[in-house]
């Protein structure tokens, strides 16, 4: 068995690294396809291992890129993707690749086992939906409405971004900017010839801390107008760009560009994905519409669209008062980290050991992976904000379990990052209790990749997973830092060794559930417009009035006529969730669904979640979702367990 890589990056040699590397694959495809008789163990392997060991190259750059930035690495790992990018482009259009893979997956179809079928279907399906195995003619067409695509998609987003920065709304009057937590009203506050003034604009924070503690209604409602009559000349594009998707998705064969893109995804046709989204918005209106009579009961006035999350905080306030100063101290990283490894031991008998390395920062630790006292994986944590860090949290692969081409198994390693408060050696990180949910959802990722049992790097772990599935287990596994039972083995106060009361575990619930019927609905609105719009060429009012036909079924208070959201729906017309952006709720109802069968079974012992660890984690990317969800529950995903996380009765 191989060890672990070593983590380094040799920063000063890396792109002439990186060169002779991507020549010496060159060369190697062009000898593997000289080969009289090509099969799978000589040519698909070593061209799996040859992208798998570019990988193991590659990963460190973006990954000390990401946590330890500097002029230099931005500059190298900059210098890097435009190279990168010529060598898998000129791969990915390699015709003679395809038709070999073709040949071999006929020829070896009965010997083959399901994992190197499912490699072979995928890399297939990926010529195929880029068009590369049609005719001179087509691709070229292809080839133009793609540079087309990504220069509207490109203004669409630039049109926004403008249309957001040119705004700007002065208060001059401080009993305007009354309510607003003094965080707030510092970020806003500014002196104009000695008169103190706040200035309001559509970037995200600054709108949002207005609408929501802002008491001045007209305000509100002129802030909500500027936002929601962003960029108009966006509706051009959007009309362009259904048209240029349609035909793309009708020159590779499909009836339309949700068909199109429903082909690398779990669900499996139209009617599924719109039957699961409107079976989800009926069950959510009733209690919506409650939530939305006690929001109205404390509004002097009738609610509209820029009332909500003002009247929102007010009512979520005055009902559950989250006082995350008071969670703190009962979630410190080290104990929060070490409390999830010992809930993930009871729950799958799986268990990390700390080793003893050097890495690319003292604040970060690496960890092995053991089942059954047998080495697994290697975990790396980087948990603490630090500067050059990016923002955020993810996980990112760096290994992948596999057999190589000698038959030698290769094991899998992961990293979480996160971004969690600096501990010092007399204060602790203490964490917020989003923070903790983070973290397990990062972890979700990562036992995913690491705990694959797949002999194929391209389909092991997350790797060669659906789209619409990546965020199942994910999501599962963030769904345990509610449970009492699971907070009960770490949240304990870092001083008085005190630990979290059902109370005040009891509040977190309620506050995450706070209108989420509303917030369901909302999100279902997003998601019906989008996979409807791109069922078939909608151009010019035609958007507008299929947004508008949706409404008149999911939204509660009538959306004000100029509301113009389309031009602003830059996830789908700037971003990758065309026809796609049903996945977020598509993978909340697979997590919800195999997450309740374990809290039903008790949790620790849960038989399910043995399952869980032999099925879905071992299983990576080698089967499709829906066939190892089937393989896990025996049925299809039931929708109402996503209603009773949610607390939708
Ligand atoms: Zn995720």
């Amino acid at each position: 068995m191989k060890k672990f890589l070593e983590f380094s990056v040799d920063i000063e040699n890396f792109i002439d690294e990186l060169k002779k590397r991507l020549e010496s694959n060159s060369a190697k495809v062009t000898e593997l396809l000289k080969q009289d008789k090509k099969t799978y163990a000589s040519f698909v392997k070593p061209l799996e291992m040859m992208e798998e060991y570019l990988e193991h190259f590659f990963t460190p750059l973006s990954h000390i890129n990401s946590v330890s930035n500097t002029d230099e690495t931005q500059k190298i790992y900059a210098d890097s993707l435009p190279i990168i990018t010529e060598y898998s482009t000129k791969l990915s259009q390699n015709i003679e690749i395809y038709k070999v893979y073709k040949e071999i997956l006929e020829n070896e179809k009965n010997t083959l086992n399901y994992e190197q079928i499912r490699v072979l279907e995928l890399n297939i399906q990926h010529f195929e939906l880029s068009g590369a195995h049609l005719d001179d003619e087509i691709k070229a067409r292809l080839q133009e409405i793609n540079i087309k695509k990504s220069e509207l998609s490109n203004n669409f987003s630039q049109n926004l971004l403008d249309a957001t920065n040119e705004y700007e709304y002065i208060i001059d009057d401080e009993k305007d900017v009354d309510g607003l937590p003094s965080s707030e009203k510092d970020n806003a506050r500014f002196e104009d010839d000695g008169v103190v003034k706040y200035k309001f604009t559509l970037q995200m924070p600054s709108y949002i801390a207005y609408m929501t503690y802002g008491k001045n209604r007209e305000i509100r409602e002129t802030l909500y107008k500027a936002y929601v009559t962003r960029a108009p000349q966006n509706a051009k594009i959007i009309d362009e760009l259904l048209a240029l998707k349609d035909e793309m998705s009708k020159l590779l064969g499909f009836d339309n560009y949700a068909q199109y893109s429903l082909a690398s995804k779990m669900a499996k046709d139209e009617k599924t994905v719109l039957d699961f989204l409107t079976s989800l918005a009926t069950n959510s209106k009733a209690q919506a519409k409650n939530e939305l009579k006690e929001l109205q009961a404390i509004a002097p006035e009738e609610l509209k669209s820029f009332d909500t999350a003002y009247y929102g905080e007010i009512l979520k306030k005055a009902q559950y008062d989250i006082d995350e100063e008071l969670y703190r101290p009962y979630f410190e990283q080290k104990s929060v980290v070490n409390g999830m490894f010992e809930f993930l031991n009871k729950l799958f008998g799986i268990e990390f050991k700390k080793v003893d390395e050097k890495l690319w920062d003292e604040k970060a630790f690496s960890y092995d992976l053991f089942v059954d006292n047998k080495l697994r994986a290697r975990l790396y944590l980087d948990l603490e904000a630090r500067k050059g860090k990016r923002g955020g949290a993810w996980m990112h692969n760096w290994q992948s379990h596999c057999k190589d081409e000698k038959g030698d198994e290769q094991l899998a390693s992961a990293f979480i990052v996160c971004n969690f408060p600096p501990s010092s050696e007399d204060s602790p990180s203490l964490l917020r209790h989003d923070d903790v949910v983070t973290l397990f959802h990062e972890m979700g990722h990562a036992i995913h990749h690491m705990l694959s049992g797949v002999d194929e790097n391209e389909v092991s772990g997350v790797n060669g997973v659906e789209w619409d599935a990546v965020e199942f287990p994910s999501q599962f596994l963030e769904n345990f830092a509610y449970e009492p039972k699971v907070l009960k083995l770490f949240a304990k106060h870092h001083e008085s060794g005190e630990i979290i009361s059902d109370e005040m575990i009891g509040k977190l619930v309620k506050s995450k559930n706070f209108q989420s019927a509303m917030g369901m609905l909302r999100q279902l609105e997003f998601s019906i417009f989008d996979f409807k719009l791109h069922t078939k060429v909608y151009q010019g009012d035609e958007v507008q009035a299929l947004l508008d036909s949706i409404r008149a079924d999911t939204a509660l208070i009538k959306t004000p006529s100029y509301n113009k959201f389309q031009n602003g729906f830059a996830h789908i017309f700037a971003g990758g969730y065309s026809a796609g952006y049903y996945s977020y709720k598509w993978a909340e109802v697979l997590s919800a669904d195999a997450f309740y069968s374990v809290v039903d079974e008790g949790i620790f012992g849960s038989t399910t979640a043995k399952k869980y660890l032999e099925i879905v984690l071992n299983g990576g990317g080698a089967k499709s979702m829906e066939v190892l969800f089937k393989e896990l529950m025996g049925r299809d995903a039931d929708t109402d367990k996503l209603l009773r996380l949610n607390g939708i009765k």
